[in-house]
């Protein structure tokens, strides 16, 4: 039975006081329900103070990126050995905006992968097409390029997490169709199979809100979603976290706190 996850990815938003502040509104309102696996992912600055306010609580903690070697004169980068450190249970990997922004390979997110699980960090794995490769009908080859990277690693199914997010859906509004995530979900399944990841859990990520997280979360292979613009604003990511479970968001959580 795959668990399932809902993740916060902060991106390059809040300070400390901001972070520790949401957390600890989270965590109230969370303390009495085992609903899903809840995970948020701040920014470097605030891992180790958002752990911290988190600790002896069943939300976890992830790192939103992790460099491959583990010291030396790489100025700027962050070890998987310090993500542990700092109190993570989790670790983006391969996000769309790191191969955008930051000239994320197939190459270095192997190393990357590598690097989280020889601490012990699960990685919460992102793949997924541009709209360009969509419609050239080319998503298919890229889902599998990208996801070969987890082809020789031998994870076990819990130890690694995998995130469709279509990158013409990530802050841009447009979602995903439920069809759409369904078909790409059940294609990723069938690549981690013979790799023995056929129980990992598979999240989708791209525009979710409130309003759509039912839906999705109602296809038979989405295990979860990664959110990021709605997991900044407390009152909508509590929503996400109790979507399509019986019962309305104002039955699930203790509303007293602000
Ligand atoms: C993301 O960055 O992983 C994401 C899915 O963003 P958004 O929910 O804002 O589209």
């Amino acid at each position: 039975m795959r668990r399932m996850m809902i993740a916060g990815n902060w991106k390059l938003n809040k300070t400390i006081g901001e972070a520790t502040a949401f957390a600890d509104v989270l965590a109230k309102r969370l303390v009495s329900h085992d609903l899903r696996d809840v995970v948020i992912a701040p920014p470097y600055t605030a891992l180790a103070a958002v752990s911290q306010s988190l600790s002896g609580t069943h939300i976890a903690v992830s790192a939103q990126d992790v460099f491959y070697e583990t010291e030396g004169a790489f100025t700027g980068a962050i070890s998987a050995a310090m993500i542990k450190d700092a109190g993570c249970t989790y670790t983006l990997v391969g996000h769309s905006e790191r191969r955008l922004y930051f000239a994320e390979t197939v190459e270095t997110t192997v190393k990357r992968l590598v690097a989280a699980k020889a601490v012990g960090l699960i990685p919460i794995f992102c793949v997924g097409e541009t709209l360009q490769e969509r419609e050239s009908g080319r998503m298919h080859d890229v889902l599998r390029s990208q996801l070969s990277a987890l082809a020789t690693l031998d994870f076990s199914a819990n130890a690694v997490v995998v995130a469709y997010e279509p990158v013409w859906a990530i802050g841009t509004g447009v979602v995903a169709s439920e069809s759409q995530a369904q078909e790409a979900h059940a294609f990723v399944r069938g690549i981690l199979a013979p790799m023995g990841l056929s129980e990992t859990r598979i999240l989708y990520g791209g525009s979710v809100k409130p309003s759509n997280a039912a839906g999705l979360l109602a296809q038979s292979d989405i295990d979860g979603l990664l959110v990021g613009g709605a997991s900044l604003n407390i009152t909508d990511f509590l929503k996400i976290i109790a979507a399509g479970q019986p019962g309305s968001y104002e039955d699930w959580f203790d509303l007293q706190f602000p």
